[in-house]
C-alpha cells in the first residue's frame, strides 16, 4: 500500500478510471501469458509498479523521460491493480523481482523504494546530509540506502510519532526530531514525502546554501507563500513524478546489495480498508503490505 493509493481513494487524485481496483507495488506470479509476450514464464515472480504503460513516442518518452510521458497508463489508476487476487499488466512494464526478499517483503520496493530512488537521485550525488520529511514506507527503505553509500540521515516525523522516531533511529539516522524543528546541522537535501505544503518553507530553511528540496509524493497540500530570502543562494525546490523502467531496474538491482530490509505491517486483502485507515491516520510503522492469499 502507498499513500498514493489512499489519495486516489480519498478523491483527491482527478482521473480515477472508476470502478477501480488498486494497488500498484503488486508482487504475483505469472499464472497465464499472452501470446507477444517474451521474457516470462508461467510460475516466475514478477513485481509490477506505478508505470503500466508509456506511448512510446512522444517526446517524453524518446528522451529516457518516460515518466512524464503524455500518454502513460498508470497501476492502480487508469487501470485496474493490485488489491486482488488476479491481475493483468502489460509484460513490458513488468519486472522480475530479487530472489533475497520475500513476497511480502518484496512489495514495498516497487514504489516506495522505486519513485523514493528517484527522488533520491534527485538530491544529487554529492548531498551528504539527506532529510527526510515524512519517515514512512518510502524513507525507510531510502534511509538504508543513504547508510549504504555513508550518507547520513536527518528525520522529520508529525509531532509526537515516536514510532516512526524510534525506526529511523534504529535504521541508523543521525537524527530524528518534529517536522517543525530545526535539524542540528544544515542539510545538503531534503525530501518531502508527507503530503503537506507547509513543509517546503521549512525544508527550505533546513537545507544549506545551494540545497535541494524535492517533493517526491503525487499530491500536497497548497504551499505557503515565504520570503524570497529562503530560496535565495541558489536552493531550490522540485518535485518527483512517477518512475522509468529503468529506475526500476537500477533500484532492483541495488536493494539486495544494500541490503534492505523492509518494515511491514501485514493485512489481508479483507483488511485492506482498514490498512488505508490506518495510513490515512499515520499509524503505520514502515509500509504496509496487503497479503492477497488471505481473505479474512
Ligand atoms: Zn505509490
Ligand atoms: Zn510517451
Amino acid at each position: 500500500m502507498c499513500r498514493t493509493d489512499l489519495h486516489i481513494v480519498d478523491g483527491e487524485l482527478s482521473e480515477p478510471k472508476l470502478p477501480l481496483v488498486p494497488g500498484h507495488q503488486i508482487v504475483g506470479t505469472v499464472v497465464a501469458i499472452g501470446g507477444k509476450v517474451t521474457g516470462f514464464s508461467e510460475g516466475q515472480r514478477v513485481g509490477i509498479p506505478w508505470l503500466g504503460s508509456t506511448c512510446g513516442t512522444c517526446s517524453f518518452c524518446t528522451s529516457a523521460r518516460e515518466n512524464l510521458c503524455l500518454s502513460a497508463r498508470f497501476t492502480g489508476y487508469h487501470v485496474d491493480g493490485g488489491f486482488a487476487q488476479f491481475a493483468a499488466a502489460d509484460a513490458r512494464f513488468a519486472f522480475p523481482l530479487p530472489a533475497d526478499f520475500s513476497d511480502l517483503q518484496v512489495a514495498p520496493l516497487l514504489c516506495g523504494g522505486l519513485i523514493g530512488y528517484r527522488a533520491f537521485r534527485m538530491a544529487g550525488p554529492d548531498a551528504r546530509r539527506i532529510g527526510f520529511y515524512g519517515f514512512g514506507s518510502a524513507a525507510h527503505i531510502l534511509a538504508q540506502v543513504c547508510r549504504y553509500q555513508g550518507k547520513d540521515v536527518y528525520a522529520f516525523t508529525r509531532p509526537g510519532d515516536d514510532s516512526a522516531k524510534d525506526l529511523a533511529l534504529r535504521l541508523g539516522s543521525s537524527w530524528a526530531g518534529d517536522s517543525g524543528q530545526r535539524p542540528p546541522v544544515p542539510l545538503d537535501a531534503a525530501i518531502i514525502f508527507a503530503p503537506d505544503g507547509a513543509l517546503v518553507p521549512l525544508a527550505l530553511q533546513a537545507v544549506d546554501r545551494g540545497g535541494a528540496v524535492i517533493c517526491a509524493g503525487i499530491h500536497m497540500s497548497d504551499i505557503p507563500s515565504f520570503p524570497y530570502d529562503i530560496l535565495w543562494e541558489e536552493r531550490s525546490v522540485r518535485s518527483v513524478a512517477n518512475l522509468t523502467r529503468a529506475d526500476a531496474t537500477e533500484f532492483l538491482a541495488l536493494a539486495p546489495k544494500v541490503p534492505v530490509r523492509t518494515e511491514i505491517e501485514v493485512f489481508s486483502l479483507g483488511r485492506v480498508n482498514e490498512a488505508l485507515t490506518r495510513l490515512r491516520a499515520g499509524k503505520i510503522t514502515g509500509s504496509a503490505v496487503i497479503d492477497l492469499s488471505t481473505l479474512s
